[in-house]
């Protein structure tokens, strides 16, 4: 089957201070890929660093927040000038911010994820991507949503800004298939995270009702998807992979309370 092995890769996962970031840094990691870790809560990162610290690989921790230009630059200009080469970016740091009609929704919400879910992503492919192209390899995993394919009610802006992810996932891999740079997307259902908890403003009680009375996904189910896409033969390129719950057959539809 010629599986793209991934020891000795370097991977850079962003957000991978909790949820899918988090599980697929481990999945990486148990693969034998280095990483390099990046997220703004430096000690999440340290503690995961110090968690995957038994396996035979280099790990590196960048603590920055993907919003801002100039610190995005400097950090990943520590790795270019450490000589380390990133063979996989998974563009993972995003979030939702709020839930509510566009006639009452809070801009600096909107800011927050546009700044995040498209800026952020911009940026960090824009730093990366040259050297993939430099040395003639990579493949870029962009973290999209089924937001990017349905949208679903007072989902709207993290809905658009999911979207764009979807189109720049064609946009780069449309430009970057000529440097064998593989471009990839995978498109989330309810996934258990720290997500809702962020779009709900750290009110548990809200964030948990998202998830309760039907299977959701785990983090894991992402990351699976993830190391799927990575390992296949160098001739295959996955496009995209939406992965949903089986009790979310749409994204506007769950079915709690029937076992699913
Ligand atoms: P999560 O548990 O909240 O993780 C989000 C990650 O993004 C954290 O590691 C966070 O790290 C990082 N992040 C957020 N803002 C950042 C910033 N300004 N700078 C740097 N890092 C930042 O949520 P998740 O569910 O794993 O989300 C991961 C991705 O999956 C997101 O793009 C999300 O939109 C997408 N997704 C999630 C679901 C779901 O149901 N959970 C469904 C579809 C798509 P720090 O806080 O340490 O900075």
């Amino acid at each position: 089957m010629n599986e793209v092995k991934l020891n000795n890769k370097t991977a850079l996962v962003t957000g991978a201070t909790s949820g899918i970031g988090e599980a697929t840094a481990k999945h990486l990691a148990s693969l034998g890929c280095n990483l390099v870790l990046c997220g703004r809560r430096a000690e999440k990162l340290a503690s995961l660093k110090m968690e995957l610290a038994h396996y035979q690989i280099n790990i590196i921790t960048l603590c920055f927040d993907i919003c801002d230009y100039n610190e995005t630059q400097n950090s990943i200009n520590q790795l270019f000038d450490a000589g380390i080469t990133i063979d996989i970016l998974i563009n993972n740091a995003g979030l939702a911010a709020g839930l509510s009609k566009i006639y009452e929704g809070e801009i600096n919400d909107w800011e927050r994820m546009i700044d995040t879910n498209i800026k952020g992503l911009l940026y960090i492919t824009r730093l990366i991507s040259p050297k993939m192209i430099a040395n003639g390899s990579g493949h870029i995993i962009n973290v999209g949503s089924i937001a990017a394919k349905e949208v679903y009610d007072n989902g709207n802006v993290y809905c658009g800004t999911k979207r764009m992810v979807d189109a720049l996932n064609l946009s780069m891999r449309r430009e970057l298939a000529e440097h064998n740079i593989k471009v990839s997307a995978v498109h989330p259902g309810a996934v258990e995270t720290e997500f809702s908890l962020v779009r709900f403003n750290g009110n548990e009680s809200k964030a948990k009702a998202v998830y309760e009375g039907f299977e959701n996904l785990l983090p894991e189910d992402i990351a699976d998807g993830i190391i799927y896409m990575l390992t296949r033969p160098h001739r295959v390129n996955i496009n995209e992979m939406t992965i949903m719950p089986k009790a979310q057959p749409v994204a506007s539809v769950i079915y709690r309370n029937k076992g699913l």
